[in-house]
Parts: structure tokens; sequence; C-alpha cells
């Protein structure tokens, strides 16, 4: 359920009508709503009333928006970010660093260095080598640096292959039939508290089955570990759950979830962390856009719309469908192919979709775009990044400046040489 809802006649974010943003901030422009937000927040820490201990750390990749941040923040939510950039967007949004979590296959010796600084909570380690490394940076600074080892599981998480992180071939985690020697060893070093594993096996995943899977070979792992003398007291099982997409998509709920998580996990006394982004932000906000023109087609119309790849990406990436309707619709409607004005084929959120009718000048969004949405805007085409605004009730703000082809331009320089 979200707060993107016609009223009269026009589509609005809460009590907002989405042609005033459109009039004062110009498009493309993110809108999100604040209530959908906390609604969401809130269903999935209740679908987790039966776990006792846990942290929930929202994925800052999913959203890393400051004042997204802050909404998850005060609903008691803390961070997993995968660099330093996102580890100072939490920070600076007022999470606790004991709350954040730090993933992420490639951590530089100078991010583990201010991750060790800032004092975060978890490190989830995910090789061999990142935690004899780590061990050492935390030696020489005199810290200990709290810590679980990534494992992969080897399961297909049923999703799409750019967004699968635990099958064996993938880059993730250390081999879950390599866990036990290689936990051994990073136990042993001094400079971290290896204290536990962690598993993220994918993204927008429509079945519980593949988590239940994962989660059942983790347990497994845990009494493994213990069998060999090892603490365990903190376990993390990442995100994953899936948004729809679709109007009438059947996904499962967070109350499934969580009723699956309490079953498996009631006996393995440990903390347990939750890394959800998707679920979180997805339905919380939309890409609101103005039609340029509508161009004749061999078979269907080309609806051209200011917004591009550029600014919602997951169209050209991953073939993803986002639901896109019309501001006001009129009633009718038409089969068109919508497009952006990239100079690529690729730069197509649509073919053959039907869809509201539209002309030159109207407004209309695309639906489920405040995850991995504005995170993967590029400036391809000196297009300038898109802004990004947040609805609560009947107030709203610019909270991300569009940030316009020019001042770009202004980071460039042609050396002298060349003059
Ligand atoms: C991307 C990611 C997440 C969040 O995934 P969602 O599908 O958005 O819930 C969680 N944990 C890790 C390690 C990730 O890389």
């Amino acid at each position: 359920m979200d707060h993107f809802a016609i009223k009269n006649g026009v589509m609005h974010a809460e009590d907002v009508p989405l042609p005033r943003i459109a009039e004062e901030v110009g498009t493309p422009v993110y809108v999100y709503s604040r209530a959908t937000l906390e609604r969401h927040a809130r269903v999935f820490r209740e679908a987790l009333d039966d776990v006792p201990d846990k942290l929930i750390a929202f994925a800052v990749k999913a959203n890393p928006n400051l004042s997204v941040l802050k909404v998850l923040q005060r609903q008691g939510y803390g961070a997993d970010v995968v660099s330093v950039g996102e580890m100072r967007r939490a920070l600076a949004a007022g999470m606790a660093p004991e709350n954040i979590v730090f993933s992420g296959v490639g951590k530089t010796r100078a991010e583990l260095i201010a991750a060790l600084e800032a004092g975060i909570g978890q490190f989830n380690i995910e090789s061999e080598e990142e935690g004899v490394e780590l061990a050492e940076v935390a030696r020489e600074m005199g810290k200990e640096a709290r810590c679980t080892l990534r494992i992969n599981p080897d399961v297909d998480a049923g999703t799409h292959d750019k967004i699968s992180t635990g099958k064996a071939d993938n880059k993730f985690g250390v081999p879950i039939s390599e866990a036990g020697q290689i936990f051994g060893k990073l136990a042993g070093e001094q400079g971290v508290n290896l204290r536990g594993v962690a598993v993220h096996i994918g993204s927008q995943l429509a079945d519980l089955a593949p988590l239940e899977n994962a989660f059942t070979k983790l347990g497994e792992l845990v009494a493994a570990l213990r069998g060999a003398g090892h603490t365990i007291t903190h376990v993390d099982l990442g995100g994953g759950l899936g948004v729809p997409y679709k109007q009438g998509e059947e996904l499962p709920s967070p109350a499934e979830y969580g009723k699956m998580v309490a079953r498996l996990t009631q006996d393995w006394g440990v903390k347990l962390i939750f890394e959800p982004g998707r679920v979180i932000a997805g339905n919380a906000g939309v890409l609101l856009t103005r039609v340029v023109r509508v161009k004749r087609g061999i078979k269907d119309p080309f609806v051209i719309v200011d917004a591009a790849m550029n600014d919602l990406a997951r169209p050209a990436l991953y073939g993803a469908y986002h639901d896109f309707t019309a501001v006001e619709p009129s009633g009718a409607d038409m089969t068109a192919n919508i497009v952006g004005p990239i100079c690529e084929t690729g730069d197509t959120f649509a073919m053959g979709r039907l869809c509201d009718k539209l002309v030159a000048g109207d407004l209309a969004v695309f639906r489920t775009a405040g995850a991995y949405g504005a995170t993967m805007a590029s400036s391809y085409n000196s297009r300038g990044f898109v802004a990004e605004v947040l609805v609560d009730g009947d107030k709203f703000a610019v909270v991300a400046d569009r940030i316009d082809a020019s001042s770009i331009m202004d980071a460039e320089r042609v050396p002298e040489w060349l003059d």
C-alpha cells in the first residue's frame, strides 16, 4: 500500500497534487512519500515482532537520500552500507555508529580505517583476504573490529541474474563448504571479534523458498561452528524481499517472511540483523515526468518523456517493468512505446504498453521508483542529475537539488597545453 492516488482526477502524493510539484520543481523529479516510508518501516518491523533481539539496517544503496535516511532513523532503523560514502550519509542522518553494518567485497584499506574510526557496529567480511587485512588494520589502530563472515550458500534466488548474489559463482561471501575452515582461521586473528555469519542471496525475490533454504543452511553452519568451539552471537540475514511492480502482482508479504524467519531461528539464541532496502523504499517513490511529444511509429506511437535511462536505469539494466500512468487520466487509453530522449535504443521504458492516453505536455509517473531509482542516476548525454522531493501530508520539500549539466561541466578543466 502506498500514498500515491488519484483524487478529484489528479494524482496526489499524500495531499499534494503532483502538478504542483512539476510546476515548482520542474521535471523529471523523484517524489517520495514520508507516510509510505514510515508505513513500510513499521510493517517490516512488526512482521519481526517474534524475533526478540534484532537490528533492522536499511540498505542505503536502495535510496541514500539524506531525508529518506532521516525518516528511517526516526523509525529506529540502522543502516547497511557498502561504501564509506554511504556510511557518512547514515551518520549524517543521525544513525548510531553501532547500528551501522558495512557489507561489500571491495572495501579498501582507507574505508576499513574510516569505518573503524567511526566505530561502526559490524563489518560483514566477504573473504579470508579481507578478514586478514581488517585484523591487521585494527591492530595497528589499537582497535577490535566486530565482524561476521558472509557466507555464499550456493542457492539460486530465482531473480534476475544481475541481482542474484548467493550462487557459488557469484563474487559475494565465502563458499559454505569452506566456511568452517576460514572462520576458524579468522577467529584466531587478533584485531577482529568474529562473532557470527551473514548471508544475502539477492534482490527482488518473489518466493520465500530460496531464503528459507539459505537460512536453513546457515542454521546448520551456526551449529557446526558452535560444535567446533566458536561463540556465535550474531547472524545477519540480509535483505532481498521483493515488491510488486505490476498492479495485482502477488509477492510474499513481510508478515509471511517474518513468520518463516521466526520459525527457523527460534533456537539460534543470537541477535538477528536484517538489511531490507527495496521493500521499504520501492513503493514509496515515483518518477514524475512530462511528455515531450508523441511521435508516430510504424506500429505503435512513441510517447517520448523527459525522463530517461540516466534518471531511471532499471528498465535499461534489467529489463525491469515500471507501471506508467497519467497524472490526470482522461479515461481513454492507448498502446504505446514509452521512451526517453537519450540516444540509445536501450532508453526504452516499455514497448507496446497499454497505458493512459497522453499528449505532449501531459504529466505521467513511473511508479515503484523509490528504490534503485535516483541512486543509480548518471549524467549521460549531459542531462544533469535528477531532483528529489519528499512529501509529508500537504507540504513538500526539495530534498536533493537538480544538478544541471553546466554545474557538472564546471568540475571539468581543459589543460593549458591543450588550449
Ligand atoms: C543490496 C543489498 C541489500 C538490500 O537488498 P534489497 O533487495 O533492496 O532488500 C541488503 N544487503 C546487502 C549486502 C546488499 O548488497
